[in-house]
């Protein structure tokens, strides 16, 4: 069985997906951490982001790896990187082209089918497995998703700006839902969670309901 988790930046979809794979017993994949591995791969090797031939030759031959909720590149553990502002700010670009989609989306299907998996991303619900069981689709309130985002990051020791932080996000999910190729959006059969005033667990506990009908 799969479940797609789509969200927006700082949504909780991360956490949510974790916890709720922990309580399900099954597996999680989060699809941002393998585009922010090729994002990493690309910035160490000076390509230029905007060459997509270039990064879908990298996307390729990408060396990942993810186990124990650890993200390895070329057998390094980049889990700490991959989060850091320095990826943000590049992030877009690189995910924007087509070819390296195909790519990506490959790798993400090749990781969780044929398993129980939890995946979450962007575009998981309407093009990786469009054809998923259960769908979700979270969301919250601007200026609480760049809360959580900050608390995120301080929590992982990153030194962040708040207000850098705000315009960042801002910029990824204006970029997020207006690309050409696997845009954020709401599937018609996803579940549409508001997770403004929720708490975790109440997060939980809602998919938890829709999960057993
Ligand atoms: O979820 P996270 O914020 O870690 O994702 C990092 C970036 O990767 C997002 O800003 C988004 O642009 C991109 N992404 C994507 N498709 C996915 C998952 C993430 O384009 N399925």
């Amino acid at each position: 069985m799969i479940i797609a988790i789509d969200g927006p930046a700082g949504s909780g979809k991360t956490t949510v997906a974790k916890l709720l794979s922990k309580r399900l017993n099954i597996s999680y994949l989060d699809t941002g951490a393998t585009y922010r591995v090729l994002t990493l791969a690309a910035l160490e090797n000076n390509l230029n982001l905007k060459d997509e031939g270039a990064l879908e030759d990298l996307a390729k031959k990408l060396d990942l790896k993810i186990e124990d909720e650890k993200v390895y590149l070329n057998s390094t553990d980049v889990s700490s990187k991959i989060r850091a502002p320095l990826i943000d700010k590049n992030i877009s670009v690189v995910v924007s082209h087509e070819r390296v989609r195909v790519q990506m989306v490959g790798l993400q299907r090749r990781i969780a089918q044929g398993s129980d998996f939890v995946v979450e991303g962007r575009d998981i619900t309407t093009v990786v497995f469009p054809n998923a069981q259960k769908k979700f689709y979270l969301d919250a309130a601007f200026p609480i998703r760049v809360k959580r985002r900050f608390r995120e990051l301080k929590e992982r020791g990153l030194a962040v700006n708040f207000d850098e932080l705000k315009e960042d996000l801002k910029r990824r999910d204006d970029a997020d839902k207006n690309r050409e190729v696997g845009p954020l959006r709401i599937s018609k059969d996803a579940i549409y969670i508001d997770t403004t005033a929720l708490t975790l667990e109440g997060v939980i506990e809602a998919i938890l309901r829709h999960i057993k009908k």
